[in-house]
């Protein structure tokens, strides 16, 4: 009889191990600014939004509800709207199209590259005369080739609005994702890699036109001086998460660290498994560094390692229920994009957040190794 081998439970993601880590400086938060009673557009928030700015290397930053919405008012603040259209990714979630359609204006996907960011070239092939707008999805914790993008934007007079929802912190040759177009929003949801306590986000520009706009957006109307300047929304950052983020921010470059570290172990680990194709390692290209929101490798075999993995106890997860946007044929889009479609057959997450240990990414590996007979 041989032993039963031990089996670790690996969870995808970890929510209450995340807070107890600093549940003590958590509850202080609360009841400091509880006790101020300061919950809407307060010194927290501005303090925050003031700290994000200088992180990023940006003008301006603005605290919104969720990025879903912060995307909406980046377009919308650049005045794209009916009878635009907005290339981007087909690998993204449903939120950047979203976006662009409560704008007016009409998404177009594209296909993405073997990094599974944006492809450049198939950008270029989908500008048209209505094309007003690039929307790069820096997918993942790592931001898309932007040097490329730019080039093609000023060729045919397109904006730039990045959905760096994922990204923040992610830098392409030194600049930060969030800072390469007119706008971008970031992403405080909880398994972001800043999380707050349900929905945030940030709408992050250099441009004080623009920005402007976006405040009276997300304010009823209202602009900074108090003018109705405009329809607008209410979308806001809660002064108390603004106030989470702002401790959590505080060690945000370390976190970043523990996640490159995890993504250099699994890359090691996986190196000699020709069945899986490995995001790139943190420091394999000196123009990108990626900060790994996400681990999605390509796998042959997806679905069975999969099940095999969640029988080990491991947890993974098909990026947005296993469909790209364009395959989101209810929504009305017909493009064909081949590679995509392919792509699609074969990603899969991998457990990478605050809470895993090194062995609990060496196991993972072990399990996939043990897989694929190596
Ligand atoms: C999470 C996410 C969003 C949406 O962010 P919310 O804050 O939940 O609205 C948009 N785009 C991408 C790529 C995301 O991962």
């Amino acid at each position: 009889m041989t032993a039963p081998t031990a089996i670790l439970e690996v969870p995808f993601f970890d929510y209450p191990a995340l807070f107890r880590k600093r549940e003590d400086q958590f509850v202080e938060v609360f009841r400091e600014v509880s006790r101020r009673g300061a919950f809407i557009k307060q010194k927290d928030l501005r303090d925050f939004e003031s700290s994000l700015a200088s992180f990023l290397g940006a003008r301006y930053v603005l605290g919104v509800g969720n990025a879903t919405d912060g995307l909406e008012v980046a377009l919308r603040a650049a005045s794209i709207g009916p009878g635009d259209e907005v290339i981007f990714s087909s690998h993204t979630m449903i939120a950047t199209a979203a976006a662009i359609h409560y704008a007016g204006a009409t998404p177009v996907p594209v296909e993405c590259g073997s990094d599974h960011l944006i492809d450049p070239t198939a950008v270029e092939a989908a500008v048209t005369r209505n094309t007003r707008a690039i929307m790069p999805t820096q997918l993942n914790g790592r931001t898309a080739d932007m040097g490329a993008l730019q080039t093609i934007a000023a060729k045919h007079s397109l904006v730039i609005v990045e959905d760096a929802a994922q990204a923040l912190g992610s830098r392409f040759r030194g600049q930060s994702a969030g800072t390469f177009g007119v706008a971008s929003a970031i992403s405080f949801y909880p398994a972001k890699v800043l999380g707050c306590f349900g929905d945030g986000g940030a709408v992050v520009s250099s441009h004080s036109a623009v920005f402007e706009q976006a405040c009276a957006l997300c304010n009823f109307g209202y602009n900074l001086q108090g003018e109705l300047v405009g329809w607008g929304f209410n979308s806001r950052l809660d002064n108390l998460q603004a106030a989470f983020l702002s401790l959590q921010l505080q060690d945000f470059v370390a976190a970043i660290e523990r996640r490159r570290h995890l993504a250099g172990l699994y890359s090691e680990c996986l190196a000699n498994v020709a069945e899986v194709v490995r995001p790139p390692a943190p420091d394999s290209d000196p123009d990108h560094f990626d900060i790994y929101q996400n681990y999605e490798i390509e796998a042959d075999q997806r679905d069975q390692l999969k099940q095999y993995l969640a029988n080990a106890g491991i947890s993974t997860l098909i990026q947005w229920g296993g469909l790209a946007v364009h395959q989101l044929e209810r929504l009305g889009f017909t493009q064909h994009l081949p590679y995509t479609d392919w792509l699609f057959t074969r990603l899969l997450m991998l457990p990478l957040n605050m809470s895993i240990a090194d062995e609990g990414v060496q196991y993972v590996c072990d399990k996939i190794r043990g897989f694929y007979g190596r």
